[in-house]
């Protein structure tokens, strides 16, 4: 059976405008060990009849068999293997891959045809030797000489070790003595093969030739046997694709080995780099600074920076463990009495309301007054105001006049007195007025006690429970320690309406403790005698509060700092922060996350826009790109067609080129990150860079490296899908 047989086979070119035929209705059987030489007049077919032999073009009538096998229904598939296993292709034009030395050229077939790069060595060498190039094994192929160029195809050919040679006029650009030298390696290696080969020279080759085929417009005028041949089987060495780790290695060495190529490629992906993140930062800078805006509900203070913190197990902060917090890196200052901070209260007197939304801080914290004195009485108060406000009119006044001071949501009043001014610059809404530590401790427990909750119990001589949410407990210097004075129509709970003697238990809950004690009841304060034991300016001031002895109210209120407040010092920086207080065992509540903002829907809204456009724009940045890349692969086109020919599939192609643009774009990225560590670290100054990498945390950089990547696969992928919609022949023809 004949290796190639072709029954009654036409090619036709279908040109937009005209069909022209390659050769028609050629029959022909080729065996192993034939060593065919075809000849005839230009444009006579005779390099149509070979590309349709070897598998690099279609026909349209008749049937070739390969093996006996027909193939007129095969895929582009079935002829890949074809060509993988069956062909070696010699062209006149070399068909080398230039950038590649002439060892990478040998080894580049079998690579493609999955073998591995070590198993081949010893074979490349061997071949190379055969061909007569061991002092060129890592000349660039563009350094060679004609006849060299077509030794190392030859050698290529070879090293895949197919049944069939194909040669399209190998001679035809060379000068005669090369010509000859190569002829005589072709006649040496093609025992046991069949060659085919095309000449204008039929002189040079007719001392090996077995058979002369001469063809004339299209068809074959003459077929003659010169002399007889050793009939031998073919030797089929099946091949795999390209393994996983060539792959690698031939996208590498395509990224690098064109100089010039990789510099251009490198210059589009690394603006790419540039302007995606650019934009990308320009989204970040603009959420970041939304973010700041808005309101809390639940904290007066809410500055972004504010970061409320408790212990996970709600014990109470130690002195050692504030000040290691205080200083761990990002953190400005800590304001340990983390509830004064949301205290808020209202100065008046019997007139006015001088002001209110008033906060509180320690007299102790002010080393000068502007107006006045600091004064050391514990209800002695220094008020801070605006340096113009209308204040130093009325300074006289304002100095020898006691006013009420009332905290938010407590009926509690202190009796005050303003013994100085400080100014300030700013015009507040709030205003900051600096109490005796004795008040801010009274007002923080006071505030502790108003977060608590309480409940109170009478002894069992007649148990009962006093439930009432309005209830106060206050301290009075006329309670003794144990003991306790309630309002007298708690008596109803009591046994003949008489609670004296009798023990009231007192119990307080908040989230970070409980704590209970017993009491005697000392005395029943009512509308008559209030007067005689507790501090009041009215009656209805005291007719829910129970009065505690000093050192009762602070064993119940007085627990230590549960919770703090810390300021951070940079909240680009937060995120690492907030991370250390959460694997230091602390919890927290951030203010800048929980900061409610007015205009959500309109912020809403601005946001789906601006990523629309940063969509958009890198949408047209990809065709800008891919614009580009296109041009610059141009120069690429030679080599995948090559490679092709050689066996290569297209989904190995399409990978190929995928990890070579891919290295590109790494690499550009890299060089990117190196910048931004550059300028992080104040090794380079560029403004535009450390403006954007301002706004960057690693999830940012992984989603910009993410967007590159899928995008350089885009452009791989589409000029990929239009180089290989053709045949393999016409992109090739289109190229050389
Ligand atoms: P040869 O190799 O003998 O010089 P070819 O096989 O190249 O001849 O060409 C045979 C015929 O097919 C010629 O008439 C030529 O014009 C035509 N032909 C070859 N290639 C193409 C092509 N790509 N498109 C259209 N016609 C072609
Ligand atoms: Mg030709």
């Amino acid at each position: 059976m004949s290796i190639i047989s072709l029954k009654n086979v036409s090619k036709f070119y279908r040109n937009k405008k005209s069909i022209s035929t390659g050769f028609s209705r050629i029959n022909l059987d080729l065996e192993m060990g034939e060593f065919v030489v075809i000849t005839g007049e230009s444009g006579s077919g005779k390099s149509t009849l070979l590309n349709v032999i070897s598998g690099l073009d279609s026909y349209e009538e008749g049937e070739m068999y390969i093996d006996g096998e027909e193939t007129s229904h095969y895929t582009e598939i079935d002829y890949e293997n074809y060509r993988r296993t069956y062909i070696g292709n010699i062209f006149q034009h070399f068909n080398l891959v230039n950038s590649y030395t002439v060892r990478q050229n040998v080894e580049l077939v079998l690579l493609l045809n999955g073998c591995d790069e070590r198993a081949i060595k010893k074979k490349v060498d061997e071949i190379i030797d055969v061909v007569g190039l061991k002092k060129y094994k890592n000349t660039k192929a563009s350094k060679l000489s004609g006849g060299q160029k077509q030794r190392v195809a030859i050698a290529r050919a070879l090293a895949k070790d197919t049944p069939i040679i194909v040669a399209d006029e190998p001679t035809g650009n060379l000068d005669v003595k090369s010509a000859k030298s190569i002829l005589k390696l072709l006649s040496e290696i093609s025992k046991k093969k069949l060659v085919v080969i095309v000449t204008h020279n039929y002189d040079q080759v007719e001392e090996y030739a077995t058979r002369k085929i001469s063809m004339s417009d299209g068809k074959i005028i003459e077929d003659k046997k010169l002399k007889s041949y050793e009939k031998c089987d073919a030797e089929l060495v099946s091949y795999d694709d390209l393994i996983f780790k060539n792959k690698l290695k031939l996208g590498f060495r395509n990224a690098f080995n064109i100089k010039t190529k990789f510099a251009l490629l490198f210059a589009v992906y690394f603006f790419l780099t540039l302007l995606v993140f650019s934009e990308y930062s320009n989204i970040q800078k603009q959420d970041f600074s939304n973010s700041l805006g808005g309101y809390n509900s639940l904290f007066y203070v809410n500055d972004p920076e504010r970061v409320v913190v408790n212990k996970k197990d709600k014990t109470a902060f130690t002195e050692e463990e504030i000040e290691k917090l205080r200083n761990v890196e990002n953190v400005d200052f800590i304001e340990k009495d983390d509830l004064m901070l949301d205290a808020n209260g209202t100065i008046y007197d019997e007139h006015y309301s001088f002001y209110s939304m008033v906060s509180f801080k320690r007299k102790n914290e002010l080393d000068h007054v502007d107006e006045g004195e600091l004064g050391k009485a514990n209800n002695e108060i220094v008020v801070e105001s605006y340096k113009d406000s209308y204040i130093k009119y009325y300074l006289d006044e304002f100095f020898t006049k006691s006013y009420n001071l009332q905290l938010e949501n407590i009926d509690n009043i202190f009796k005050v007195e303003i013994s100085g001014v400080v100014y300030n610059d700013s015009d507040d809404d709030g205003v900051t007025v600096y109490i005796s530590d004795k008040m801010f401790e009274d007002i923080k427990t006071m505030i502790t006690n108003k977060k608590n909750k309480i409940s109170f119990e009478i002894d069992d001589r007649n148990p009962g429970m006093i439930s009432n949410d309005a209830v106060m407990v206050r301290t009075s210097s006329k309670v003794k320690e144990g003991e306790v004075f309630i309002p007298a129509v708690w008596s109803n709970a009591c046994k003949n309406y008489d609670c004296v003697e009798s023990l009231l238990n007192v119990s307080t809950s908040n989230i970070y403790y409980t704590e209970e004690m017993e009491l005697k009841i000392a005395n029943l304060i009512n509308k008559e005698n209030y007067k005689n034991f507790v501090e009041a300016n009215s009656y209805e001031e005291v007719a829910d509060v129970v009065f505690l002895n000093t050192n009762d109210y602070a064993r119940l209120f007085e627990k230590g700092d549960y919770q703090i407040s810390l300021f951070l010092d940079d909240l680009l920086k937060a995120d690492e922060t907030l991370k250390f207080l959460e694997d230091t065992g602390y919890d927290y509540y951030f203010m800048k996350d929980n900061l409610v903002n007015m205009n959500e829907q309109i912020m809403g809204i601005i946001k789906i826009f601006r990523n629309v456009i940063f969509i958009i724009a890198t949408a047209a940045l990809f065709f800008i790109s891919y614009f580009i890349i296109k041009i610059i692969l141009k120069s690429r086109n030679v080599y995948f067609s090559t490679i092709r020919i050689l066996g290569a599939t297209k989904k190995v192609s399409n990978s190929l080129l995928n990890i070579e643009l891919l290295v590109d774009i790494n690499v550009a990225f890299l060089v990117f990150l190196v910048l931004t560590y550059l300028t992080r670290i104040d090794v380079i100054s560029w403004k535009f860079i450390s403006d954007m990498v301002k706004f960057f945390t690693f999830k940012d950089y992984v989603m910009v490296y993410l967007v590159l990547t899928l995008m350089s696969l885009c452009i791989s992928n589409r000029y990929a899908h239009k180089l290989f919609k053709d045949s393999v022949m016409n992109t090739y023809r289109e190229e050389v």
